[in-house]
């Protein structure tokens, strides 16, 4: 089979798409035939080497997996060749002190899907049968390929680790992203008023045409101020963040009191200052979000077979060219997601 492997780490990193032996599913495993493999962060820090663990090269990177089941190996119940699934990229024991209580992305054994083992850029991928989520019947692969680990990683952050009630104002923070296009159409159907922002007219044109009601130029140096004059001073009950740096700092301008900042990412910066004064005395909360739940995919995924969460698609790539495909995402100028599509 072909498969796009990551030979050296860098920016851009060394990539080959060499030919390899077809992989064959090991006790609990299933070897997927890949329709369609979503590009995130995710891969662009495994190229970058930006992730705080080794990874051993070569490696084939993609976590973000729709297809079909090719081949099923021993130990497997309730999986056979030819049905059409998602992968759950988080990896997971499924029998640890996390995943029994159904936390399964922040397992003790976890790994991740094109990056602990190889991915989803290749013909064939081979994953456990316990990370599998059926597609919903007449859910296409790129629709599920665009919204599996982007889109369901912003379900969990708006139904897992925070909940919404209508009428909530709800700042979702790069609205033309992969998380942040689901979550504005996701908050937006939990009944919140959105505001959202964007680096270029282009992307704040993408978030007002998902639903936020109002798009602030995150440019401008004090755009939080925006945000507290849409919400008559008061500010958001809750941030949808992911970008991290100075970005995550500033969202604290934007938060009324008793308010909620989950975070998934911080792709501008891990490291910030925090000034801990206003959040006990506005008794605000920060709260972790990693990744998600198979739950949390299959309502996504679900949600988007009867068109309540359209997947925003900027371009897809055949593998020969999928090293471009992560140059166009560095380059910060997507609207959306960019899909590999190997088969
Ligand atoms: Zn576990």
């Amino acid at each position: 089979m072909k498969a796009l492997q990551l030979v050296a780490q860098g920016q851009p990193g060394t990539f080959k798409l060499n030919n390899l032996p077809d992989p064959q599913p090991g006790p609990g495993e299933v070897v997927v035939r890949v329709r369609a493999c979503g590009l995130n962060h995710l891969d662009l820090w495994l190229e970058s080497a930006g992730l705080p663990i080794p990874v051993p090269l070569p490696r084939t990177p993609g976590g973000e997996v729709a297809g079909e089941i090719s081949l099923v190996g021993d130990e497997v119940a309730g999986w056979k060749p030819g049905d059409r699934v998602a992968a759950q990229s988080n990896l997971f024991c499924g029998e640890c002190e996390f995943c029994r209580r159904g936390d399964e992305s922040i397992c003790i054994k976890g790994e991740l899907l094109g990056v602990s083992r190889n991915g989803g850029f290749a013909e064939n991928v081979v994953v456990p049968a316990r990370a599998l989520v059926k597609l919903p019947s007449g859910l296409d692969f790129n629709t599920s390929a665009a919204l599996t680990l982007a889109g369901s990683t912003a379900m969990h952050m708006l139904t897992n680790r925070t909940q919404v009630t209508p009428g909530d104002w709800v700042l979702v923070m790069g609205g033309a992203s992969g998380v942040g296009s689901a979550a504005i159409q996701i908050a937006k159907q939990l009944g919140a008023r959105v505001i959202s922002t964007g680096s270029t007219e282009s992307k704040r044109h993408l978030a007002r045409q998902l639903g936020a009601q109002a798009v602030v130029d995150s440019t401008v140096d004090d755009w939080p101020a925006e945000v507290r004059q849409l919400t008559g001073k008061r500010g958001v009950d809750l941030v949808i963040e992911h970008i991290g740096g100075d970005v995550f700092t500033k969202c604290f301008d934007c938060l009324a009191r008793g308010g909620t900042i989950v975070t998934c990412g911080a792709t501008a910066g891990r490291e910030v200052r925090l000034n801990l004064w206003p959040l006990f005395v506005k008794q605000q909360r920060l709260i972790g979000s990693y990744g998600r739940t198979r739950a949390d995919i299959q309502a996504t995924l679900d949600w988007a077979a009867i068109g309540k969460i359209n997947p925003v698609i900027d371009s897809t790539y055949p593998l020969a060219d999928a090293p471009a495909a992560f140059a166009k995402l560095r380059s910060r100028s997507v609207l959306g997601k960019i899909l590999i599509l190997p088969n």
